[in-house]
């Protein structure tokens, strides 16, 4: 059977020949075309992850009746009491664990992470470490801990909480998004650090960061870019106006990151937990309008829709943008396959910029500012600058620039 050159653009069945099988969720389950969990191959031999799942880098842990770490002030490893772990088949893969099984938990946890590191090992080009390493070799996972609304990546471990703690419901180890977001901040704390101290710009830039690690992992799912393009009919900037009618999942990352905020507009909060959520979002959105400008410059390139209609488009304001959707839709009738590759091309040409932005970053004097001059450095290096002014203008609009400059 050959590797089918499409499912090869996308790392869920990239290695659909050698690796292990496990089901993800890539969406919520309650989103209409996602309710089914979705065959995915991990990048390593069958066989060589074990039960748990576990392997050289990483453990899971269904730990029974556990408070989170923070709440019990304790720390890894977990030693008490626990649920079944995960087993492999005869064949040494994991899809035969459903959805109503009790390991169903630990098996898509384990294989969300290890899909996400190996999406972004690509293309950081090397392999990530572990910031907390000298201290734990391994990664511990726990799916589900008790009265935990929420799901923390913290030394040595990620711990996963529902989304309606009283009920159990809506585990976030079942949440693809949540879990990305987790092992984003991992990702970032290798490539740009952990400092002892962390300012508020450090901690909103790694937030941020961590959405994008999270919505690049996303477009992975061939499902999940096909129900993009659909939803928008392959113009991405109507992805703010889809959102109000609910035809994106709460839960997509890609929803989050179209936002309109601004610098002047973040709410300025006592409270550096919730303040750096507040200063994160411009620079996600600024980020998704640049990643949005190189996809149009591939449709064009692509001859998916001519140049005047991305002019446009990049000019429209508001509700304007619909009224470009009937001249998007028409174009995406006769050419989605164009467009679908123009939304992989830009995916792995935004992701490799972050990437080298990223590795440029030094952790001692974060300032969004500089992080912003490292994109452009970075862009130098890799595309010959070709998205330096779009960098300088989406950035200035947030007012994370000062002047736009040329
Ligand atoms: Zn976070």
């Amino acid at each position: 059977m050959p590797r089918s050159p499409t499912n090869a653009r996308y790392f869920s069945t990239r290695y659909e020949l050698t690796g292990t099988r496990f089901l993800i969720y890539p969406q919520l389950k309650t989103l209409k075309g996602f309710d089914e969990p979705e065959l995915v191959y991990i990048d390593a031999a069958p066989g060589t992850i074990q039960t748990g799942p576990q392997d050289d880098g990483i453990y899971v842990v269904d730990a029974e009746n556990k408070m989170s770490y923070d709440d019990s002030g304790t720390w890894p490893p977990y030693a008490g009491p626990r649920r079944r772990p995960a087993e492999p088949d005869a064949n040494g893969h994991f899809h035969h664990i459903a959805p109503g099984d009790g390991e169903f938990s630990s098996a898509m946890v384990f294989a969300a992470i290890r899909l996400v590191l190996s999406i972004w090992e690509h293309y950081l080009g090397r392999k990530v470490r572990w910031y907390f390493r000298d201290t734990y070799p391994r990664l511990e996972v726990i799916p589900r801990v008790l009265l935990a609304k929420n799901a923390v990546s913290k030394f040595g471990y990620i711990e996963c909480g529902f989304k309606n703690p009283t009920t159990r419901s809506g585990p976030y180890c079942q949440n693809f998004d949540v879990v990305a977001h987790e092992v984003g901040h991992l990702i970032l704390k290798d490539v740009i650090g952990n400092p002892p101290y962390r300012t508020v710009a450090f901690r909103a830039h790694e937030e941020a960061a961590a959405d994008l690690v999270a919505m690049i992992a996303l477009l992975h799912f061939r499902s999940v870019v096909q129900h993009l393009l659909q939803e928008t009919k392959g113009n991405l900037y109507s992805v703010n106006v889809l959102s109000r009618t609910g035809e994106l999942s709460k839960a997509t990352q890609i929803r989050k990151a179209f936002n309109n905020k601004t610098m002047s507009k973040a709410k300025w909060d006592a409270n550096p937990d919730d303040y750096k959520y507040q200063l994160a979002a411009p620079f996600t959105g600024g980020a998704f309008d640049v990643f949005v400008e190189i996809y149009q410059r591939h449709l064009v390139r692509r001859g998916a829709i001519p140049k005047r209609l991305a002019d446009d488009s990049y000019n429209a304001l508001g509700e304007d943008i619909l009224d470009l959707q009937p001249a998007f839709a028409k174009r995406f009738k006769r050419k989605g396959e164009a467009f679908e590759a123009a939304l992989l091309s830009a995916r792995d040409e935004f992701a490799r910029l972050l990437a080298r932005t990223w590795a440029k970053t030094s952790m001692s004097d974060l300032t969004y500012p500089r992080v912003i001059e490292g994109m452009i450095a970075a862009d130098l290096d890799l595309h010959r600058g070709r998205n330096i002014a779009i960098i300088r203008d989406s950035f200035y609009w947030r007012e994370i620039l000062p002047v736009k400059g040329r």
